[in-house]
């Protein structure tokens, strides 16, 4: 036959001349190596739930922690008749807020991971 271009590695047509991957067995003219291919079911709602549901409670959680300590610091009243705070509000107000930006930080940056680098479930393979 003339005038159709073939894959090198399993001789399936190509669509035109200059194809760069073949459909059928992922062959790749241009680095000469071959893609492995795999076959995976599609990701149902369920999995995307089950996937980003961790991500946005774990979102609510950081603006949870943000706001407190927005709170401890902007309206939490702590000072004794003399206007200084009282050591217990500066306990308070100092290791809550250490608390809550460690909290903040570790469920923002999963948050950012699941939600932002990696939104897609993981995809299972089809024997
Ligand atoms: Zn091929």
């Amino acid at each position: 036959m003339e005038g159709v271009a073939r894959c090198p590695q399993c001789a399936f047509e190509l669509d035109s001349e200059d194809s760069v991957i073949c459909l059928k067995c992922g062959y790749n003219l241009q680095t000469r190596t071959r893609t492995q291919t795999v076959v995976v079911f599609e990701s149902s709602f369920w999995d995307w739930a089950k996937w980003l549901a961790p991500g946005i409670f774990f979102a609510l959680v950081t603006l949870v922690a943000i706001g407190t300590i927005c709170y401890f610091w902007l309206a939490l009243q702590g000072w004794d008749e003399n206007g200084k705070p009282t050591w217990i509000f500066a306990i308070v107000q100092v290791w809550g807020s250490v608390i809550c930006a460690g909290i903040g930080w570790r469920t923002g940056k999963f948050a950012y991971h699941r939600l932002v680098v990696n939104p897609h479930p993981p995809e299972q393979l089809k024997r």
